[in-house]
């Protein structure tokens, strides 16, 4: 999520808000949704205060001169970097000197983040759980739904674990689907909690047939799953609740992230996928992130792919026996023997992806997934070494 630095003034607890121009507020405006409208100079605030004054209360002006904002006494919110972009959709407070972008349009990738909470603790969790009440993010997620004015292609939910929020999270999906229904929803998920078969009734029936869950798999057997998880019993839940997901019609892709105990018994796993789980609807071979317990668990999950190309191949062909479909993600190019290309997908979020200056002139930059802005060169076991001369992707 996008952090942009701003000043406020008088702005009660993360207001979310969607950024407009004063142009375009006659168009869009509606009672029950608050906007940032641009106010360029002294003139533009002035019509923003008379706008409130005749009613509008869902107005905040916005501007990047510091000039102006301090000329005037009703402070704006003020941005002076001209990162924010009409239509984004910004949550603010007074107490912040930032501002956060939920979502932005014109990104490639949307992501919603609905709790921080989880009933698993995997060794290599990019976003390590808290146990604090963060349930106020289920109302800013349907806040979210209804101040998006472009709908997404695809917008993905995470945490955390989503299905600890029960029946706020059927109203987040019901509000998403509601409010954007030619958009395609991804719930990030480990699916234990849908193994209880009155639970998963009330979360899967009904439910846009939009939602795919992308639940996570470590292991063949639970001596593996659960290590990785950190959660004893979580190999048998998960496999129930996928077993739900298949009784309710729901679209799954399975999810596992290649860190050294899994890629030692890949071939068992993805053997095991494609003779117990051929109803999946492709299988997501992830590099893991090097941030959160990734970095406490190095020996585990600091890799570099390219000395286990064998693996991947020898899973990627037995998942297509299974005429299961595989995509590798998060995976530099230069990381995957060429063979293995065709499957690599540009993962990757935009404010999270960066390049190496090696990358720069790298025949394949654009088709690759580049990097995570937390990868150090040298730091790390994956190395980057740009790709040179005629290449036939
Ligand atoms: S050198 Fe950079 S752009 Fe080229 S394949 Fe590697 S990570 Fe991608």
């Amino acid at each position: 999520m996008r952090k942009v630095r701003v000043r406020t003034h008088g702005v009660e607890y993360r207001t979310v808000a969607r950024v407009i121009s004063l142009e375009n507020l006659s168009a869009q405006w509606r009672p029950e949704l608050r906007f940032l409208v641009r106010a360029a100079d002294a003139e533009g605030i002035t019509k923003v205060a008379q706008l409130r004054s005749a009613g509008l209360t869902n107005l905040i002006s916005l501007t990047s001169s510091l000039h102006v904002a301090d000329q005037w006494q009703a402070e704006p919110v003020v941005e002076t970097g001209g990162i924010l972009m009409d239509e984004d959709v910004v949550a603010f407070a007074d107490h912040m000197n930032h501002a956060h972008v939920l979502y932005r349009y014109t990104d490639q990738h949307h992501t919603v983040f609905l709790t921080n909470r989880c009933n698993s603790y995997c060794l290599m969790c990019s976003q390590p759980p808290t146990k604090q009440d963060d349930s106020w993010l289920v109302n800013e997620a349907v806040e979210v739904a209804n101040h998006i004015a472009s709908s997404p292609h695809t917008l993905g939910f995470s945490g955390g674990e989503p299905l600890l929020l029960g029946e706020h999270l059927r109203l987040v999906l019901d509000t998403f689907a509601h409010q954007h229904p030619s958009t395609r929803y991804d719930v990030l998920s480990n699916g234990r909690l849908l193994a209880n078969p009155i639970y998963a009734e009330h979360m899967l029936k009904g439910l846009s047939e939009r939602v795919t869950w992308m639940v996570p798999l470590y292991g063949h057997a639970d001596f593996l799953h659960d290590f990785v998880v950190q959660s004893p019993g979580a190999f048998e839940e998960t496999l129930a609740g996928l077993l739900n997901l298949r009784r309710f019609g729901q679209a799954v892709q399975l999810r596992i992230v290649l860190i050294r105990p899994v890629l030692e018994n890949l071939a068992a796993l993805c053997e095991f996928i494609g003779r117990n789980l051929p109803f999946v609807r492709e299988v997501a071979l992830m590099a893991c992130e090097p941030i959160g317990f990734a970095l406490a668990n190095p020996e585990l999950t600091d890799i570099d792919l390219r000395e286990w190309s064998a693996e991947l191949s020898h899973g990627i062909r037995t998942l297509k026996r299974a005429k299961i479909p595989a995509i590798l993600m998060n995976a530099p190019l230069c990381a995957l023997p060429q063979i293995l290309w065709p499957y690599a997908h540009k993962s990757i979020s935009d404010w999270k992806r960066t390049f190496a200056e090696d990358c720069a002139t790298c025949r394949v930059k654009t088709e690759c997934a580049g990097l995570f802005s937390w990868h150090h060169p040298g730091k790390f076991s994956m190395k980057i070494q740009k790709i040179e001369g005629i290449i036939n992707v």
